[in-house]
């Protein structure tokens, strides 16, 4: 697992680097930064813990699902949870079948997997919700040229990789208040005009899930809201800032 962390953060350094000049900065002024919300890996949490939430604050997010896991333990989303997110105006986007790194399969000459791993996921997500999946969101992040090729040649768009993680075990121990307004001051520093924000575990599921559960995911929606007051941000659907 660690070694796929430091592969990914590596593909992820030099994703940057070549896709850097795609990335439009011109924010014109006084436009607030567009912030996207996304959930990965699929925890039940998604459902149970952060959907209210986004209710409550009448954010639209963007849940990644691992299709292979859901329903297969009580962790897990199911489809019916799914279905549900999905009626309430989330998207739901393709997280490959099983969270295989698409570039290792490549490499190791099982492009028909990696092909798998993205038609098999997004059949199973527009059979069981009847919605149309536009893009693939990579595991690990793990882009590079090959699995650019790959998924775009399958017709589908890659969801933005760049994503800074908020959650647990913060590496400068920040709380994740204090992580999600770095997270939104870096993307102003940087003059970018969107942001992705990422989330795993929020309380006791996944990956480094929040110390104080959902309270902390509740305390960065309360950042962004006040962020949002004082026309720094606007929280928008993914479409809305990848059209
Ligand atoms: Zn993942």
């Amino acid at each position: 697992m660690k070694t796929c962390l430091l592969a990914s953060c590596i593909l992820i350094l030099a994703a940057a680097a070549a896709s850097i000049a795609d990335e439009p900065t011109a924010a014109q002024a006084g436009e607030p930064l567009k912030v996207v919300l996304t959930f990965d890996d699929g925890s039940k949490e998604h459902a149970t813990l952060a959907a209210p939430l986004l209710a409550e604050y009448g954010y639209q997010a963007t849940f990644n699902i691992i299709t292979d896991r859901i329903g297969m333990s009580t962790n897990s989303l199911t489809w019916g949870q799914v279905r549900e997110l999905a009626k309430a105006g989330h998207e739901i986007a393709s997280h490959t079948c099983t969270h295989r790194n698409l570039n290792t399969l490549i490499a190791e000459g099982k492009s028909d997997d990696a092909r798998h791993e993205i038609l098999d996921s997004v059949a199973a997500i527009e059979s069981n919700t009847q919605i149309r999946v536009t893009h693939i969101c990579l595991p690990f992040n793990a882009w590079t040229p090959d699995v650019d090729k790959l998924v775009k040649g399958l017709g589908f768009d890659i969801q933005e990789f760049r994503r800074p993680n908020i959650g647990g075990d913060d590496e400068m121990k920040r709380s994740a208040r204090e992580q999600a307004r770095a997270a939104v001051k870096k993307a102003l520093d940087d003059k970018r005009v969107r942001l992705a924000l990422m989330f795993h575990g929020i309380d006791k599921i996944g990956w480094r899930p929040f110390p104080n559960g959902a309270a902390d995911l509740r305390s960065i929606f309360e950042e962004l809201r006040e962020l949002e007051r004082s026309g720094v941000i606007k929280v928008v659907p993914y479409a809305e800032a990848y059209p």
